[in-house]
This record gives structure tokens, C-alpha cells and sequence, in this order.
């Protein structure tokens, strides 16, 4: 690490030049640049995302138990939306973290620190080792198992993940009677501006069933248990819709600024998950599949929104957007998923 490119990279954002549709001007600035607003127009933006999130928090507060689930990793985008949910926005939240196998210590450390400090209620769900195993394994050997939008922003074994995560907080929402959940999601890796999100649950049950299916191909007989929401639980919670949030995107805050907050909080950084996660160790064999499999980094747009919202310099996303990690230095994961990687000399 960092691995050397032959690709061109955009001179302003990073973005490599087989990043799937991309186009470079003379210049060598990219598409997404050359038509990125500028940051006035991006303040007004998240000023505009900030007022549509206040409203929605003020139009759904008053939940049964609790107003809003988090979807909760540990890590810095997730602590600092769980902060400014509780802190700033008063809502009364239930953290939820998916214990994937591979949560770095830190993270777990750190869970438990910022719950314990802003006093929100605290939730570990681990599914079994024998379930998760065999969905990362076949998230990267069934190249088809996800949408080729999907690809652009996260790696199978992340998307696999986040599915499961989703499912897992709606039915907690719908357990406990919260008309919001809110994840950690920052510019790039969610759809554009999408800092609310209405979930209507009659559309979303009726068009569950062709993802569920795809994945119960693969995932074996329990899929239902960790991807589906029971009628049963969806009748007796008598809510029509959930509110998303993605606070993150209505914030606008940086790495470093997002650190020092939490910082008083008793978080601190993990050393054992790569540049581009602060709670996962088997992100960076996502990574590496990824970029074996694409060409390209699964963060690098993410990042580039980064730049171009003027939240990272260019120097520091070009350290995180080259620092692939070898397949060499991903055997352990490999080895634990039960996975032959072949190492090229
Ligand atoms: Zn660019």
C-alpha cells in the first residue's frame, strides 16, 4: 500500500478514468467536477436538506418507545449522527449495532463509550457466524447478486451487509413503534440528497420479494429470517410509512471535525480496520475483491463527493483512494470466510 495506478485520475477529485462513466475534459477534470455546483450552491443545498430534516424530525417525533432507530457501526459518521440526533435534535433514540464478526475492538470500546455518554439506550445484535459467513462468501463469488448501481458505491460484501442492516432496523422500528431510523451514510454513498427518505411499507413489501428470492438462492433457508419483515409484525405496528434519515448529508461536516467532536465522548480512532473504515475489519477485503473484480476502489466516489464538497483536500483523498490493500495482506479475512483468493506474482 498505497498501490501504484496506471489509470488518470481526475487532477481536482481523484476519480479514475475506468470509474464507470466517467468522462475527462482537456484538462483532465472529470464529468462529475465539471458539473459539481459550486460551494455556494452546495452550502444552499445543505441548508435546504438541513430545513427538510428538521421538519420531518418535528413531524415524527413522539415515537412509542423510542423516536427514531440508529443504525448504529461504532464508527465516526455513525457516532457523530447519533450525537447530533440525541444532543441537538432531541430525539430519544435506541442505537443498534450488527456485530458482523469482524467489528474492530475499538469499535465495540467506543460504542459503548458514546451510548454510555449521551445516555441513549444500547442494542448488540450478532447473527450467527454460520449465516453471516456464507452470505459474505457468496457476496463475493456471485458477481450477480448485486445491482450494477449498487457496485458503484459499496463492495458486494458492504451491500450484502447493509441489506441486512436495513431489514434489521425497520423491523426494530416497527417492534418498537419509531416512525424514524436513521443511519450514518455520508455524500457518495447514498443517492444524491437523499437526507429523508419516506419508506411507504405497502410498496416496500410488495417489492421485496424479487431481492429476497435472489438471496435465498445463495443465503440458504434462514434468508428470510435476517433480509424479510412478516406481515404479522407489519399489521400489528398499524404504521403506513417509516421516515429515513441520512443526517450526514444534511450536515456537511469533515473527517476532522467529526473526530473532534467526538473525541469528549471517549471515542477514538481503531488502528486495525484501513483508511476507509472506523469500525470494520473486513472492509478492506471488500476493498481488495473490489478492486480486483472493478478496476476501481469502492470509496473512490464517496471520496471524490468529499472533495468536491470541499470536506477533504485532494491530498488526503488521494492517499485514501490509492490505499488498496493486496490480496496478500486480505488472506486472514479470506481464510476465516472460508474463501480461496489466488495471489498473483
Ligand atoms: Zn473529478
Amino acid at each position: 500500500m498505497p498501490v501504484s495506478t496506471d489509470n488518470k485520475l481526475c487532477v481536482r477529485c481523484v476519480l479514475p478514468e475506468n470509474f464507470p462513466g466517467v468522462r475527462f475534459n482537456g484538462e483532465g477534470v472529470c464529468n462529475h467536477c465539471q458539473q459539481a455546483p459550486s460551494a455556494e450552491a452546495v452550502r444552499e443545498n445543505v441548508a435546504r436538506l438541513h430545513g427538510e430534516m428538521v421538519s420531518a424530525i418535528e413531524a415524527n417525533k413522539g415515537g412509542r418507545d423510542y423516536d427514531c432507530i440508529v443504525a448504529y457501526s461504532g464508527g465516526k459518521d455513525s457516532s457523530y449522527t447519533l450525537k447530533a440526533l440525541s444532543e441537538n435534535y432531541g430525539l430519544k433514540c435506541l442505537a443498534v449495532t450488527v456485530d458482523n464478526g469482524f467489528m474492530s475492538e475499538q469499535a465495540r470500546v467506543n460504542s459503548k463509550a458514546v451510548t454510555a455518554a449521551l445516555g441513549v439506550d444500547y442494542q448488540l445484535f450478532t447473527p450467527a457466524w454460520s449465516f453471516m459467513s456464507g452470505m459474505y462468501k457468496q457476496s463475493v463469488t456471485n458477481t450477480e447478486l448485486h445491482t450494477k448501481a449498487a457496485i458503484k458505491r459499496a463492495s458486494a460484501i458492504c451491500n450484502s451487509c447493509i441489506g441486512l442492516i436495513n431489514v434489521y432496523m425497520i423491523r426494530l422500528a416497527l417492534m418498537h413503534g419509531a416512525k424514524l431510523i436513521a443511519g450514518g451514510y455520508i455524500g457518495g454513498q447514498v443517492p444524491k440528497d437523499t437526507a429523508i427518505l419516506e419508506l411507504n411499507l405497502d410498496l416496500y413489501m410488495k417489492t421485496r420479494e424479487a431481492t429476497i428470492g435472489r438471496y435465498e438462492e445463495s443465503f440458504g433457508e434462514d434468508t428470510r429470517k435476517y433480509f424479510d419483515v412478516p406481515e404479522g409484525l407489519l399489521k400489528s405496528a398499524q404504521m403506513k410509512k417509516i421516515t429515513i434519515l441520512n443526517p450526514m448529508l444534511a450536515l456537511n461536516v469533515g473527517e476532522e471535525e467529526i473526530i473532534a467532536q467526538l473525541a469528549p465522548l471517549g471515542w477514538k480512532p481503531t488502528l486495525d480496520t484501513g483508511v476507509n473504515s472506523s469500525n470494520c475489519r473486513l472492509n478492506d477485503f471488500g476493498i481488495a475483491m473490489h478492486y480486483n473484480t472493478h478496476g476501481f476502489n469502492p470509496y473512490v466516489f464517496e471520496i471524490s463527493e468529499q472533495v468536491r464538497h470541499g470536506l477533504m483536500t485532494r491530498e488526503v483523498a488521494l492517499k485514501k483512494a490509492l490505499s488498496i490493500p493486496s490480496l496478500e495482506e486480505v488472506q486472514w479475512q479470506a481464510k476465516k470466510l472460508g474463501v480461496q483468493i489466488e495471489c498473483a506474482e
